[in-house]
Formats: structure tokens, sequence, C-alpha cells
């Protein structure tokens, strides 16, 4: 299955904590990297009164089942140290399953293309970078997205 995990941080060394949670999405069994954005820089949703945030997406190719990819999401949030704490506020940080091939996926634990995809810059931006020809299930093509989804303050850095 093709399947793009979207990763945030802006805490403790964001850069550090994205690359250390792409080192985990390598090692996770039945699954192979198989791309991952540049990083990018963008100011917080939500409160104002936390760091800018460092996004990045990758690209895996699992044979992991959505739910299962999700425990292990959380587990490699929990392995660095992920407190919750205000709706939207600072994090270590953050995992999301955004797309899991061409599947539609709304229960209780998990909602897949992960909502707020297409209107979300620090998503779009770095997902059309991988491949600006995805179709989001449900949404239509990213690249119609992205025409739409002004930047918002987010900056491409030069290193990955
Ligand atoms: P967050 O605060 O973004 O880490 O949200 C975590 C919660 O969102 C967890 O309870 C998940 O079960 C739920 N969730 C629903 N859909 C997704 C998704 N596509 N990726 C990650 N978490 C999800």
């Amino acid at each position: 299955m093709r399947v793009f995990i979207g990763i945030g941080s802006n805490v403790d060394n964001p850069e550090g904590q994205v690359n250390a949670a792409q080192q985990a999405l390598r090692i996770l069994p039945k699954t192979h990297v198989i791309a991952s954005s540049s990083m990018y820089k963008s100011p917080p949703m939500g409160p104002q009164d936390q760091p800018d945030y460092i996004n990045a997406v990758t690209e895996l190719e699992t044979l992991l089942t959505p739910h299962y990819l999700l425990d292990c999401l959380q587990q490699i949030e929990q392995q660095q140290g992920r407190v919750r704490g205000r709706h939207w506020g600072e994090r270590t940080i953050d995992l999301d399953l955004l797309l899991y091939d061409d599947e539609l996926i709304a229960d209780a634990r998990l909602k897949v293309p992960h909502p707020g995809i297409g209107e979300r810059a620090f998503v779009v931006y770095p997902l059309a970078e991988i491949d600006a020809d995805i179709s989001i299930p449900g949404k239509g093509l990213l690249i119609n997205l992205l025409a739409d989804c002004p930047r918002n303050g987010l900056e491409r850095l030069e290193s990955k």
C-alpha cells in the first residue's frame, strides 16, 4: 500500500525530532521508506505563543494495516516523549496518517484521508514535492488543492 505520513514538531530540537521519527519509520516491519519531502518551517495553527513548526511528509510502501500503522505511529510519538498538552499546542512530535492508498476510513480512532489535509499548507506543499499527481480520495487532485492553498508563511528549508 502507498502511504503518506505527515510529521511535525515545534519543541526539543524540532529538526532532530523529525529526523528521529523518519529513522523510526525506516525500521517498521513490512515497510519501506520510498521518499521524504524537504523540511518546511510553518507558523503555528491555534495558539500563537508557541514556536514555529518543522514539518515534512514521508512516503511509505507498507503491508501493515491502517490501524496497526496508527499504533506504530503512536508508539513512535511515545518513544520520543510526546506529552499531550493544550489543544493545538506545542508538541515534541506529531505523526499523522495522511493517506493510505485510495482508502476512505472514518471510525472512532482513524480518519483517512487525514481531516484538513487539503487546507494545510504544511501538508499540501510537501506532498506535492513528492508527487504532484496524487489524488486525494474524496477531495480530488492535489494540484487543484494546491492552487487554492495559500502558503500561509510556509518556508521550505534548504537542507533535508
Ligand atoms: P493528534 O492530536 O493530531 O496527535 O491526534 C491524535 C488522535 O487523532 C488520536 O486519538 C487518533 O486516534 C486520531 N486520529 C484520527 N485520524 C488520524 C490520522 N489519520 N492520523 C493520526 N491520528 C488520527
